[in-house]
């Protein structure tokens, strides 16, 4: 009876899984397998609220798993150790997976599929990630895309729904002695910071699925209109599962379809072809990193390596990681984030405009703090977010375009809804002193509120000076 291991990684899912499905069409037994080697993604090993997501994600699919007559074997890396050991231990000839598409994944990846077939030991991987994988789109030239209009243009003539394979009914599974109990990862926190978390969340498939059917139930129709509004529950907040690879692009692009009425109704309806193009956006930051994958830590503007960022003042990087800014819909962002482990876009690119550009602060700062706050932290958006939002990235926002963040918050939350649910100290005030608090300096007295971090003025005037001083430097 030949036995194979599922290797389960960032696809905590049975229905699409294309790994899963081929395993069991090849081998009478499969294994489910989770390990856990946080050490082989650094310097970008999951943050804390990743960490939180990632063990109520593999409880949902553990329970998924024994409904279906299989369980979830749980142990601890190194990888390749590990797999020789479960191999060793249960007779399997064979290991298969999805890709993954970060340096430090890719490279474990390879080494570990040589290995394998090195003892014997057939491997195979397969995309459950993306709608297609970053070397399956190129220019005419045959060159990575680094624009991305063009980029999804080429996707777009491609893209073509396919029905997702449906989840096993069955899985023929058995134990391997050995495995760890969840909460022996230690995934969880120890200072209970988590209650805004399980609040908001519901990690797994069946939460995916559900989020899936209320966004295609209540908010498709009004995305284009509605998605810039924080305030609003206008996006479908999938970005948490799309990373844990609890659903995939490929069952959300067939859901939207079936929901428009077949392929062309799809791409004419204006709220399903903006979505689409939002997860168009996720396509290319991965297709970006996957050819340059030097911009998890560096620019990919390389001219901005000369840019005089200024060394991090402590106290203001944690003013502004805890919402204490004095600008509120920046502290709303940062507040949301910590509470609930997201924040809307559009109030992500505000606060990392304010990060980079007024307090002139490296963009890495930014990231590392998203990076252990969000839920959805993922390397390859969360890079071109902030690439982008700092001006050095592909196809970024110039730099010279800096986010005013009242002239933001008085077109997106005009009525300061957004603010005052996350500034509770504020709530009493009208806009415009709601946006502006600074304007009037009893209200700040009486509410306890803090000054703002940095003129908005003046700051901007010295980001765009040091922005003339690189260009001059690099002689443009
Ligand atoms: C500074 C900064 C950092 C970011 N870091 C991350 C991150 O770590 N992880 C992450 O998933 N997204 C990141 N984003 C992108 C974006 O903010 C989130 O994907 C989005 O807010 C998720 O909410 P949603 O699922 O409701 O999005 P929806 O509007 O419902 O979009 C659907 C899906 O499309 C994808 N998507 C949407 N916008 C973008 C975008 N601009 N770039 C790439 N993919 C996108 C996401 O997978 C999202 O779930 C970042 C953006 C900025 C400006």
């Amino acid at each position: 009876m030949s036995t194979a291991i599922l290797w389960l990684r960032r696809d905590l899912r049975l229905a699409d899984n294309p790994a899963l499905h081929a395993a069991l069409a090849a081998h009478a037994r499969v294994l489910p397998v989770y390990i856990h080697a946080p050490e082989e993604e650094a310097p970008w090993q999951p943050g804390a609220a990743s960490r939180w997501w990632l063990h109520h994600s593999l409880a949902a699919l553990d329970a998924d798993l024994r409904a279906r007559g299989a369980v979830l074997h749980i142990t601890r890396g190194p990888s390749l150790t590990a797999l020789l050991r479960l191999i060793a231990g249960s007779g399997a000839d064979a290991v298969y997976w999805s890709r993954q598409y970060e340096p430090a994944a890719l490279a474990r990846d390879r080494g570990i599929k040589d290995a394998l077939r090195a003892h014997g030991i057939a491997a195979h991987s397969s995309n459950a990630a993306l709608l297609f994988e970053p070397w399956q789109v190129a220019t005419g030239e045959g060159a990575p895309y680094r624009v991305f209009t063009p980029f999804w243009r080429a996707v777009g003539a491609r893209l073509r729904p396919v029905d997702p394979l449906p989840a096993p009914a069955r899985i023929a599974g058995g134990a391997v002695p050995g495995s760890l109990a969840l909460a022996d990862l230690g995934l969880l926190p120890r200072i209970r910071w988590d209650a805004g978390m399980r609040d908001t969340w519901r990690p797994g498939e069946a939460g995916a699925q559900g989020l899936l059917d209320d966004f295609l139930d209540v908010a498709v129709g009004a995305y284009q209109a509605q998605r810039d509004v924080p305030a609003a529950a206008g996006t479908s907040r999938l970005s948490p599962h799309l990373h844990f690879g609890e659903i995939g692009p490929r069952q959300i692009l067939s859901r939207l379809c079936a929901r428009a009425g077949g392929h062309g109704a799809c791409l004419a309806h204006a709220g399903i072809a903006h979505f689409l193009r939002e997860l168009g956006w996720r396509e290319f930051s991965h297709h970006l990193l996957y050819h340059f994958p030097h911009t998890a830590q560096q620019n990919l503007n390389a001219q901005f390596d000369a840019f005089p960022w200024r060394e991090p003042d402590t106290e203001i990087l944690r003013r502004w990681q805890r919402g204490r800014t004095g600008i509120p819909i920046v502290d709303a962002g940062m507040r949301e984030l910590w509470h609930t482990g997201w924040m809307h876009n559009r109030v992500r690119m505000i606060v990392a405009s304010l990060l980079t550009k007024n307090l002139r602060t490296h963009w890495l700062h930014g990231a590392r703090w998203f990076w252990d706050t969000l839920v959805d932290a993922d390397l390859a958006n969360n890079t071109l977010g902030w690439q982008w939002s700092a001006g050095c990235g592909a196809d970024a926002a110039p730099y010279f375009r800096i986010f005013s963040p009242v002239a933001q918050s008085a077109r997106f939350d005009a009525a300061g809804a957004y603010i005052r649910r996350w500034v509770p100290e504020l709530r009493a005030a009208e806009p415009p002193l709601l946006i502006e608090p600074w304007r009037d300096t009893a209200l700040l007295a009486r509410s306890g509120y803090p000054p703002p971090v940095v003129d908005l003025a003046a700051s901007r005037g010295d980001a765009l000076a040091a922005y003339r001083q690189m260009r001059a430097g690099a002689g443009c």
